[in-house]
């Protein structure tokens, strides 16, 4: 594994992941300086003033030679952002990202990133919380969690094993993958799950009565849909990007509906009883197993 010393880090989009990173890697005591990259200067004065980031930079051809620039807008800003990048990478520049998506993220690399694309690592922490921005950040949020790391077939193996050695600083876990499959996995666990939510609160906010629904709605109900507060844009972004995976998970879990409508309207006892007991068994084992491989 490549050791990691005396690094200069380029953090486009220092919101919640990035400004996470930033953190993690100062805590490690691997980095030189982390310049953070962003559309304005806002985000970036507080991620300033906050000391995540040691230097702040609006333009790509002021940051000077960076050994790791990592990518964590959303995911459809990242093609523009790689690149106005792409003419100003040293030749030994390490490129990742952090996009939830990585078909799309992957393509986009091989068209706009020049010569340095075999140099790029596409990387999806699942790690996350539903609130946004530099001021969310916070230096153990990957730590026990799983990167997964999605790299092309040209990719450089020396770009490989720091992308790795970077995520494990932080204490995540890495693990490698197609981004076709990545795409289609997330897509059932995290990109449903959130459309679903989204769908769930909107029932309510546009019932007549909405108001007296949410006061009266219970722990349950805020809980199922935490996810719903996350932001808008970057769900956006993945829906439309994700969108083949992403629907056809849907329109599975729209069959699971239906199922449990028919048994409803039919008064089925039995086979209510039957798909709930199913689903309380794969969710408790699965918990169970997931918190034994940590
Ligand atoms: P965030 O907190 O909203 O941060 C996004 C950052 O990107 C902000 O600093 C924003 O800067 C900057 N930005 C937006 N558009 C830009 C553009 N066109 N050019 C340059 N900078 C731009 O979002 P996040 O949650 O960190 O998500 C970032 C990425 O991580 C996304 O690709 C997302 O899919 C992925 N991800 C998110 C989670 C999660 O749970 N949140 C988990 C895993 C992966 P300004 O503030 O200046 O606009």
């Amino acid at each position: 594994m490549a050791k990691l010393s005396s690094l200069r880090v380029v953090i486009v989009g220092v919101g919640l992941i990035g400004g996470s990173l930033a953190r993690a890697l100062k805590d490690a005591g691997v980095t030189r300086e982390i310049v953070g990259m962003s559309r304005g200067r806002e985000s970036l004065d507080r991620a300033l003033e906050l000391g995540v980031i040691d230097r702040a930079e609006l333009a790509p051809g002021a940051v000077g030679t960076a050994d790791i620039v990592v990518f964590a807008t959303p995911v459809r800003a990242m093609p523009d952002v790689m690149r106005a990048f792409a003419p100003h990478l040293g030749t030994q520049t390490v490129l990742t990202d952090v996009g939830s998506v990585k078909k799309f993220v992957c393509e986009a690399a091989e068209r706009c990133l020049g010569q340095a694309r075999t140099r790029f690592v596409a990387s999806h922490p699942i790690a996350g919380t539903e609130h946004s921005g530099v001021e969310a950040s916070f230096a153990s949020l990957f730590e026990n969690r799983s990167v997964i790391l999605t790299p092309g077939e040209g990719a450089d193996a020396g770009a490989v094993e720091v992308v790795e050695s970077m995520w494990r600083l932080t204490g995540a876990r890495v693990l490698r993958m197609s981004p076709e499959r990545h795409d289609e996995l997330l897509a059932a666990t995290s990109h449903l799950p959130h459309m679903v939510a989204y769908a769930l609160v909107n029932c309510l906010a546009k019932h007549p009565q909405s108001e007296e629904l949410f006061r009266l709605a219970a722990g349950g109900f805020y809980d199922f849909t935490r996810i719903a507060s996350s932001d808008p844009v970057m769900w956006r972004d993945i829906g439309l990007t994700n969108t083949g995976p992403l629907v056809q998970a849907m329109k599975t879990f729209r069959n699971e509906l239906d199922a449990v409508i028919r048994a409803l309207e039919a008064g089925d006892e039995a086979r209510l009883q039957e798909e709930f007991a199913n689903a309380k068994r794969a969710r408790d084992q699965g918990l169970a197993r997931k918190n034994g491989s940590q």
